[in-house]
């Protein structure tokens, strides 16, 4: 279930929005004083904010930039005061949207909706990168935990695949074998690190067309392997 976090010093307007939201199935808290909704809003795990403006102790606007510094959850600013709009454009606060005073309550709870949304499609997006590399004619699929050169699946042992997934996620940074080794096989017991040397053997094989002339993991003499990106 979502969770949303009403901060609103207007006792019966908090609770009508909050009756409209529980009513299409969100969870929510309310918040009546601004230093009260700050604290809540950073410390929660709340999907989404709705935030008046004018509020005792600190003002939306604050507390909309506060957010912003430690959270990406969508933000909707609710304002009495068609300045204020100007405002919430002007300031660059990174609110998501505004609502103007008087509104129905069909409304808000369509902008809350398209709000979380269009958030958990950005969430998916950008879930679905890291969890696919794709470089040059390698594909790293980290979900499957599967290897493909140009198009074709290539098997991996265990330890090759996070060896090559751990440089592919750090390119052109070279690590030496030390830091692969305890990267990789820190919990291990077993291997020393010339385990490191023959893996990345076999990683070449695999992956480069011509293993003595390699194109993706290569060697910098006298201190380790680089992930050409
Ligand atoms: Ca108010």
């Amino acid at each position: 279930m979502k969770k949303i976090l009403i901060v609103e010093d207007e006792t019966s307007l908090a609770e009508l929005e909050r009756d409209y939201l529980e009513a299409n199935g969100f969870a929510v808290d309310i918040a009546s004083r601004g230093d009260e909704g700050l604290k809540m809003a950073v410390t929660g795990d709340y999907d989404l904010i709705l935030l008046d403006i004018m509020l005792p102790k600190v003002n939306g606007f604050e507390i909309c930039k506060q957010i912003r510094s430690v959270k990406e959850i969508p933000v909707l600013m609710v304002s009495a005061k068609k300045e204020d709009v100007d405002k919430i454009r002007g300031l660059g606060l990174g609110a998501d949207d505004y609502i103007v005073k008087p509104f129905s309550p069909g409304e808000l709870v369509a902008r809350v909706k398209a709000h979380l949304a269009r958030y958990e499609r950005l969430a998916g997006n950008q879930k679905e990168k890291r969890e696919e590399l794709q470089i040059r004619g390698l594909l790293i699929d980290r979900a499957s935990r599967r290897v493909y050169v140009n198009n074709k699946e290539v098997v991996f042992t265990t330890k090759e695949f996070d060896l090559l997934t751990y440089l592919a996620l750090n390119p052109n940074r070279v690590f030496s074998k030390e830091q692969l080794f305890e990267r990789i096989w820190s919990l291990d017991s077993m291997g020393d690190i010339a385990t490191v040397t023959v893996h990345i053997r076999k990683i070449r094989e695999k992956i480069e067309a011509d293993p003595s002339n390699p194109q993706y993991v290569e060697t910098v003499w006298g201190a380790g392997y680089r992930f050409k990106g």
